[in-house]
């Protein structure tokens, strides 16, 4: 008789039920499963979800609750510290095993205590490989050391080649009595006042949306993706927040992208999948330097001299009322839906950090918590990429021009009178906030003290 104390899969970025090796090791070992979801905004290295990433959570628990449910499951829903509310919930339901997807920030440290305190108390603990195509310690140059550079971290990667197929979904759950809470009263979407109007008419969370997402995108949008700067065109996937919880893992869409595709889609597919690598490469990145939220990947900018700017002019920023066209659209585009294309967040990013002089971490956080996509690897990595302080980095004197990035991606003017619409009636009535060609000078300027002290 096998061992029939039931197994807990712990669910955390991995909000799905296909290619979740973590519930494929529960079903195989064939006894209840507990499915559990944690909510931890308390143990040390996690960072507590913003906003908009709550209201995305919350509709991604829901729609898995009612999938695990369809498949004779529970999804079982506990707030607390990982360190205390696992064992507890192990000890509750005496498990015999424990299996979970791995994280690569800080909350490694939690997961690898927690592994070796279950095993001592007899119980299987295993982890797996879920959520990246290439875990980050198997992607290093000859003498073992992190890569720095992206290109050479792809080509590398794509050497190594990508070694299994996905895995189906269970098609029955047998799921074990745990108490849990109502997702409704972690009151994870916003109540007075309700700002979230604009994200549900622009998201649809889920497992299920993120593969009809993926679909479409390979059928009628792929075949635009060399276009991917242009913001007025629909030429990229939307799957950022998909990625993000996991409702969709990128074994999956490195699958789709390779069956048999058209000859003429298949740049645009190695394209598509490059900047899949940039959010592997980010990853590695938080792997080997889990503070990059908190501190300069490279130190020398340690010595920045960041202005007093004052907070009217962060608000203004935040608000999209700088009196720049393009920097406006890509702030109001992020408040009203929770995204933003990815050229104006550069740009917005590069206006607030060189225009404006204000540490790159300010905007971090606002992004933070106003992203449904917001990403413990991406966020902090492509905000040190425009301020010049990340791993392979813009230089920082390459400061973009709002004006000039506008001409040259937004021609016909299509995406700023989206989210300008006082434009279509002549001049903008926002004066700039800023004189664009002073303030980049004075960003040269600074980067230069920065040069000479460190
Ligand atoms: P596609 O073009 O369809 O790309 C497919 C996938 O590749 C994306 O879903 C994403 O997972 C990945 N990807 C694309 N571009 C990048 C990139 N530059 N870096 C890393 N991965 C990439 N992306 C996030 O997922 N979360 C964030 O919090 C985030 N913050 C950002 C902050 C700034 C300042 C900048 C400049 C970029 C940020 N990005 C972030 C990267 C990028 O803007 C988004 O991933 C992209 O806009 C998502 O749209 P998409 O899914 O249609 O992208």
């Amino acid at each position: 008789m096998t061992d029939q104390r039931p197994s807990i899969v712990w669910l955390r970025d991995d909000l799905r039920l296909a290619d979740n090796p973590a519930l494929t090791a529960a079903v195989t070992r064939d006894a209840p499963m507990v499915v559990v979801y944690l909510l931890d905004e308390e143990s040390r290295g996690i960072r507590p979800l913003g906003g908009a990433s709550k209201w995305w959570l919350h509709h991604s628990l829901d729609s898995l609750g009612a999938d695990i449910a369809a498949r004779g499951g529970t999804l079982v829903l506990r707030r607390g510290a990982a360190e205390v509310e696992i064992p507890k919930l192990v000890s509750e339901t005496d498990a015999g095993a424990v299996f979970w997807n791995r994280r690569y920030g800080r909350s490694r440290d939690i997961d690898a205590a927690l592994k070796t305190s279950l095993r001592d108390d007899g119980r299987e603990v295993e982890s797996f490989r879920a959520n990246l195509l290439f875990e980050p310690w198997t992607i290093t140059t000859q003498e073992g050391n992190p890569y720095r550079v992206y290109t050479q971290f792809w080509k590398s990667c794509l050497e190594q080649g990508v070694a299994r197929d996905p895995l189906d979904a269970p098609t029955s759950i047998r799921g074990f009595e745990a108490a849990s809470d109502d997702l409704d009263d972690w009151a994870l979407l916003p109540t007075r006042p309700d700002w979230a109007g604009g994200l549900r008419e622009h998201c649809a969370p889920g497992e299920n949306n993120a593969h009809e997402r993926l679909e479409g995108f390979a059928e009628d949008v792929l075949e635009s993706y060399h276009r991917r700067d242009e913001p007025g065109v629909e030429a990229t996937s939307g799957l950022s927040p998909h990625l993000r919880f996991g409702e969709i893992s990128p074994l999956q869409i490195w699958h789709r992208l390779h069956a048999a595709l058209p000859r003429e889609a298949q740049a645009n597919a190695a394209k598509f999948l490059g900047e899949v690598g940039w959010r592997e490469f980010n990853y590695n990145i938080l792997f080997n330097f889990p503070e990059l939220h908190e501190r300069n990947y490279r130190s020398a900018f340690d010595a920045f001299p960041w202005a007093d700017t004052p907070e009217w002019e962060i608000d203004a920023w935040r608000q999209g009322k700088t009196g720049v066209p393009l920097v406006d659209a890509g702030m109001r585009e992020l408040w009203h839906t929770g995204t933003m294309h990815n050229r104006v967040r550069m740009v917005t990013a590069s206006f607030l950090i060189k225009n404006l002089l204000v540490d790159w971490r300010v905007g971090e956080a606002w992004f933070w918590d106003t992203l449904v996509d917001a990403d413990e690897a991406n966020n902090p990595a492509n905000w040190q990429w425009v301020a010049g302080s990340g791993a392979d980095a813009a230089p920082y004197f390459r400061v973009f021009n709002p004006v000039l990035q506008a001409q040259k991606f937004d021609k016909g003017g299509r995406y700023i009178r989206r989210w300008v619409p006082e434009l279509e009636a002549g001049e903008y009535p926002l004066e700039p906030i800023v004189d664009l060609a002073q303030s980049r000078r004075d960003a040269l300027k600074a980067y230069d003290t920065m040069k000479a002290t460190s």
